[in-house]
């Protein structure tokens, strides 16, 4: 899977409480348990976010017509297995915290 990108954008600061932690995996090679449970969110025109309709949890976000779908980090137990990569959106984060892991940050997405 994908290093973890932290999304601060707006969107995913409002939809989670904070910010967004997400590995991502190709859709080829995801394979998950409970899908009927799942329901998929219309967030904009472009991503949909999917979340469980019975604990609620936050799980994935994806691009329309993309081939990847991104995972929500914490879902996974630890030892994830998973590393930091980088920070984007960092122009829309809280002024309530401080990215001081030493990981890149860009104000943009480059997917
Ligand atoms: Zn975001």
């Amino acid at each position: 899977m994908r290093n973890v990108i932290f999304c601060h954008c707006q969107q995913c600061r409002k939809q989670s409480g904070h910010y967004y932690a997400a590995t991502s995996v190709e859709d080829a090679r995801l394979y998950v348990t409970g899908e009927e449970h799942i329901t998929w969110y219309a967030a904009s025109a472009a991503a949909k976010r999917g979340f469980c309709r019975v604990c609620g949890s936050a799980l994935f976000w994806k691009r329309e017509a993309s081939e990847v779908t991104s995972i929500m980090a914490g879902l996974f137990d630890s030892p994830t297995g998973l590393k930091g990569g980088y920070h984007i959106f960092t122009n829309e984060k809280g002024d309530y915290y401080t990215v001081a892991d030493g990981l890149p940050c860009f104000s943009y997405s480059d997917d």
